[in-house]
């Protein structure tokens, strides 16, 4: 999982959110579809029901999580309705995940180690230390984790946090920092923050530059704003969703850089593994030595993960991933008890959790694999997916955590080919093909017109093939927007294939599209954690606000602006001029038109929220110079993206 600066409410949850507007029941096609994924699916076994639930201590008794003005952030209850045989609007694969996936609250794993799973996205991981409870991951907001903190310390009797451990830099597994910790307190030494080297980089900075489109994308994969329901939401594969709350963040006071890396923290001995790189640009794994317990953080989970999030994020490295799983199975798993992860249910035996650690290793090594393999013999991004999905590895088929609740072998092998090779086919029609509207009205002109395309979406609807249905009225659509019959069966062949998906994400991503062509859409703006903000880089931010430029409304001419950071003793440089907006962190420019003296927050209004000059002066902002050149800057900027149409021109 991923979150960005900008993008806290890329969240969804499910405590007030509508169900989708007028979906329709499930069609015959896609009944008898789920029969038969029903029928190929594993021996169910007990592992997965069991592991899931044992250690059960308690959970609160009220499922809903507040926030300090009473608004709901998380329910622990949402997909309390996933019991009983699969409805044939949930792929029954789909079904049986959440059945797992639903459970919350405290979980004893071994002797000293607990787990608060359900809270949130993420788990939190409790270890009893010598003076008090060492946490790995605060999960995503202050409520959830002061929820589940209150809830050890009812349970187990109350102790002081004496540490905290990031395992890695996605936000679900830190930005609860401040519910369970005061920055006070690690001010003052009194506790310990461990994070991978590289953390506070990566969480700050991942998402910072495509943050407006990363939102508006999310928005689809978490089908934000979507009840749970048979017809609605259905998790998002590693969790249940993610929770609404505040975001924060407190720096770590130490980090780990290698492998085999030791810290004694409260008595407790922890030995790291770095996996930076794979799931997550910084993050480790964690050996909880007395405890004989291995952490695989997010490299292994209940699912297979994604290679390349719908989202959108920058490409993963699948054979780094499979040789840090190569790593966990042969190294750790061999002196663990008990392999947890920081999403899911624990695996208990050490048996049980090298084939676990082992199958997953597999699973993204085959993918790399054969994908490269195929790459090399000429076959496309397309043809490699569509084969590689169609037959998994057979030796892997046993083995549930292995399947797509996530990410899909479909997407993930597109992902592999991105990575070594790009969009590009090497056909040269795909060089320069027109772009999506005007090649759709190109389309449907050569199919015989948009009535023509009608019918013919409308047999694909009702012959069951919906993804043939959607590319033909997708083409219409753009076409020709204004056909309200065309987005009511695109709808409708979008909805069919969300009910059919076994990735809650891929789920999750057709019933937002029906959603929207529906006029249901929920298009929410971001909200910041001022914690997040005020530890991105100057540079970071100065470009960011570079990529909002909008050189043909800047009529000011060549500009440079002085920025004298005074509450971080901090200078820098702006310059404007015909074609771009260049930020330089260092020293002041040697002559400016403009100077702005004053701490770093109130230049970021101005160039973020573009509060007026004038306002921003009265607020304590000093202003030396030409005001009206500096306030013709900040009208050239685009205000911060609030979503966009994307399944419309
Ligand atoms: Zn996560």
């Amino acid at each position: 999982m991923g979150k960005s600066v900008w993008g806290a409410a890329l969240a969804v949850l499910a405590v007030t959110g509508a169900a989708a507007q007028d979906s329709a029941p499930p069609s015959q096609a896609t009944i008898a579809a789920q029969r038969s994924t029903a029928a190929a699916l594993p021996a169910e076994g007990t592992r997965d029901a069991e592991f899931s639930t044992r250690g059960f201590l308690a959970t609160l008794p009220d499922p809903v999580i507040r926030n300090a003005v009473g608004a709901p952030v998380w329910n622990l209850d949402a997909y309390a309705f996933v019991t009983g045989p699969a409805p044939d609007s949930v792929n029954p694969s789909l079904w049986r995940h959440m059945t797992h996936l639903r459970h919350h609250g405290l979980y004893q794993v071994t002797e000293n180690l607990w787990q608060v799973r359900g809270f949130d996205l993420a788990n939190m991981t409790i270890i009893r230390g010598q003076t008090g409870w060492i946490v790995i991951d605060p999960l995503t907001s202050v409520e959830t984790a002061k929820a589940a903190l209150e809830l050890v310390n009812s349970t187990l009797g109350a102790r002081p946090v004496s540490a905290v451990i990031y395992s890695h830099s996605h936000a679900d597994h830190f930005a609860g920092v401040r519910g369970v910790i005061d920055p006070a307190d690690v001010a003052a030494g009194r506790v310990a923050v461990l994070a991978p080297d590289g953390f506070m980089e990566e969480a700050t900075s991942e998402n910072v530059m495509a943050g407006g489109a990363m939102l508006r994308r999310a928005a689809y994969q978490f089908a934000t704003g979507m009840a749970p329901g048979a017809a609605g939401q259905m998790g998002s594969g590693i969790g249940m969703a993610v929770s609404t709350g505040t975001q924060s963040l407190i720096a770590p006071t130490d980090t780990i850089a290698r492998t085999g890396e030791t810290r004694v923290v409260d008595g407790v001995t922890l030995e790291f593994q770095i996996v930076s790189g794979s799931e997550a640009p910084a993050e480790f794994n964690v050996f909880i030595a007395p405890e004989k317990t291995f952490l695989a953080a997010e490299i292994a989970t209940c699912t297979l993960h994604n290679i390349l999030t719908p989202r959108g994020a920058k490409v993963r490295d699948a054979r780094a991933w499979a040789h840090y799983l190569d790593e966990a199975a042969t190294r750790y798993a061999p002196r663990s008890d008990a392999v947890i992860s920081s999403h899911c249910w624990p695996i208990f035996g050490r048996e049980a959790g090298a084939r676990w650690l082992t199958a997953q290793r597999d699973n993204y090594r085959w993918l790399h694999d054969q994908t490269v393999r195929r790459m090399n013999l000429g076959e496309t991004m397309a043809e490699i997916a569509e084969s590689l999905a169609a037959a998994p590895p057979p030796g892997l088929a046993a083995e549930w955590s292995t399947r797509g609740y996530y990410g899909t072998i479909s997407h993930n092998v597109k992902a592999i080919y991105q990575f070594y090779l790009g969009w590009y086919d090497a056909v040269p029609a795909n060089l320069h093909p027109h772009p999506p509207v005007e090649r759709a009205k190109r389309l449907v002109e050569a199919l015989g017109g948009a009535e023509r395309v009608l019918a013919l979406g409308e047999n694909a609807i009702a012959a069951g093939d919906y993804r043939w249905a959607s590319e033909l009225l997708q083409t219409l659509v753009f076409a020709a927007p204004e056909t309200p019959r065309a987005k009511a069966m695109l709808a409708q062949s979008y909805e069919q294939q969300g009910y059919q998906a076994e990735s809650a994400i891929w789920r999750n991503q057709f019933l937002a599209a029906a959603s929207d062509l529906r006029g249901a859409s929920a298009r929410q703006a971001a909200t910041q954690s001022t914690d997040l903000i005020a530890a991105v880089a100057t540079q970071e931010l100065l470009d960011s606000a570079a990529t909002r430029f909008a050189p043909e409304r800047f009529k000011a001419g060549p500009l440079t602006v002085a920025l004298d950071l005074t509450d971080r003793k901090e200078q820098a440089a702006l310059e404007a001029n015909g074609q771009v907006l260049i930020g330089r962190v260092g020293t002041l420019p040697d002559s400016s038109r403009v100077t702005l003296r004053g701490p770093r927050a109130l230049v970021l209004a101005l160039l973020f929220l573009k509060q007026p000059v004038a306002a921003m002066q009265k607020a304590g902002l000093q202003v030396e110079g030409d005001a009206a050149a500096l306030q013709g800057l900040v009208d050239a900027l685009d205000p911060m993206p609030q979503g966009f149409a994307i399944i419309e021109p």
